[in-house]
């Protein structure tokens, strides 16, 4: 019997593991990842941006946890010998009516207590000679980091204390009980006193193994990149974005500099016909039944036709794609934009048609599941763990859990 069992090994669960052997140092903790390593999925496919926290809704726990999290993913990079660089972000009106959305994204920015800087369009010029725009915001507390890296120092940081991960374990079935939950996995089954779940772009049918019958749908978007070449590693002295549609802060490509030196383009967004699906050609039936026979999704598609298409069309034509980066940085051309492998966004959409917006947490007697963990996650990995921790102590109380002694690793399979 293990006290806790936590289903996924992307940074979020990696970072939970990790806060719960500080939290329980003489609980027995199994993590389960159904990969042969950590981060196979959106922790090791996204942009590497350490956010600062600029668009999202004051007060919403993205605003809060994605602040905290600015800081903590540094503190935690200092503490372990990660290398990150804190760049700062650029953000780049281009015309008027993206001034005007600038003017409200600096109240946003006030209202989520950054550090910024306005600029004119010469003080744009001045610090970015490759970037044109009206004006711009600096926020110099951006960064860049591996996340895959932070994962795997997390994981590391998690079996010091004690705790297990089971890699190509993959969770097929649950059952609730009264005093435990019965965990069964595609190499064993497993108790566990309390069940914590982060698994990302499987989160909604987590859920449904428990019996719930979730309120929202998880759509997977692939956002796709391109690399630019090696003579364009200088192109940009800090991470660049356009001022983004309000009603759609998702969209529009970035210039970032990765922490290897390079500078990619993108993401943008497109809804992908498979959840795990990195590749244009990818598809699932069954993935695509799910998503096409739920009422939330359909009316999402509806709802957003037009920049769905026209990110689809980006997505199939480099032409379009460039016009985007040439808006703000008109010296790069098609040849520029090499590939370079995508990512898919988990986005939980509600039952009733809306794109969930803040981070979701489902809970039941004996389970927290993270359920829309989207950007930015990665940045918020450490205070999403602590809240996590949070809700677990609210929920077992002062129950008495840990009266068995602490296993070795090597002998875990076999006690299961
Ligand atoms: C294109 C893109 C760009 C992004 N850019 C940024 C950025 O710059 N900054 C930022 O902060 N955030 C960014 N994000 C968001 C960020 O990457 C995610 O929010 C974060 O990685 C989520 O972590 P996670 O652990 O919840 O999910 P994941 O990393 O997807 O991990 C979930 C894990 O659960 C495992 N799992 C699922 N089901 C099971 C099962 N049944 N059994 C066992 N294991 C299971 C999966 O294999 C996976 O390893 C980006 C995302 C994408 C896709």
């Amino acid at each position: 019997m293990f006290d806790f069992v936590i289903i996924g090994g992307g940074i979020v669960g990696m970072s939970t593991a990790m806060q719960m052997a500080a939290e329980y140092p003489d609980a027995k903790i199994l993590l389960l990842e159904k990969e042969s390593s950590p981060a196979q999925h959106q922790t090791g496919h996204n942009s590497g941006v350490i956010h600062a926290g600029v668009y999202y809704t004051p007060g919403s726990l993205k605003a809060k946890f994605c602040l905290e999290g600015n800081r903590a993913t540094k503190d935690f990079c200092d503490q372990h010998g990660i290398r990150y660089d804190a760049c700062g972000k650029m953000l780049v009106a281009t015309n008027n009516v993206e001034m005007e959305r600038m003017k409200a994204l600096w109240e946003r920015t006030e209202a989520n207590g950054l550090e910024r800087e306005w600029l004119s369009a010469a003080e744009l010029r001045e610090r970015e000679p490759n970037i044109v725009g009206l004006g711009g915001i600096f926020v110099p507390s951006s960064g860049i980091v591996n996340y895959a890296e932070v994962t795997r120092n997390m994981a590391a940081a998690f079996t010091k204390a004690g705790g297990v991960i089971h890699y190509n374990s993959e969770v097929t079935a649950l059952d609730e009980r009264a005093d435990e939950v019965v965990v069964t996995t595609s190499t064993g089954v497993y108790q566990a006193r309390f069940l914590i779940s982060c698994s990302g772009l499987m989160a909604d049918r987590i859920v449904r193994m428990l019996g719930l019958e979730p309120e929202f749908q998880i759509c997977p978007f692939r956002g796709e990149y391109y690399l630019l070449p090696k003579q364009h590693n200088q192109i940009v002295n800090h991470l660049i974005y356009p001022i983004p549609d309000p009603s759609m802060p998702f969209l529009g490509v970035h210039l970032t500099r990765m922490i290897d030196g390079t500078v990619t383009v993108g993401p943008n967004a497109v809804l992908a016909l498979k959840r795990e699906g990195y590749k244009k050609t990818d598809f699932s039936l069954a993935d695509m039944f799910e998503m096409f026979t739920s009422l939330g999704v359909l009316k999402v598609l509806k709802a957003n036709l037009k920049p769905g298409l026209i990110e689809m069309r980006n997505s199939l034509f480099k032409g379009g794609y460039l016009q985007q980066v040439q808006k703000y940085c008109p010296s790069i051309n098609k040849d520029d934009l090499t590939p370079y492998p995508a990512g898919v966004r988990a986005q939980a959409v509600s039952n009733s048609g809306k794109l969930i917006d803040d981070f979701l947490f489902v809970n039941t007697n004996r389970s927290v599941n993270v359920c829309n963990a989207p950007s930015p996650a990665a940045t918020s990995a450490i205070p999403i763990g602590a809240y996590i921790v949070s809700k677990v102590k609210e929920q077992i109380g002062e129950r008495a859990f840990f009266a068995a002694p602490k296993l070795d690793p090597n002998d875990v399979r076999a006690s299961a």
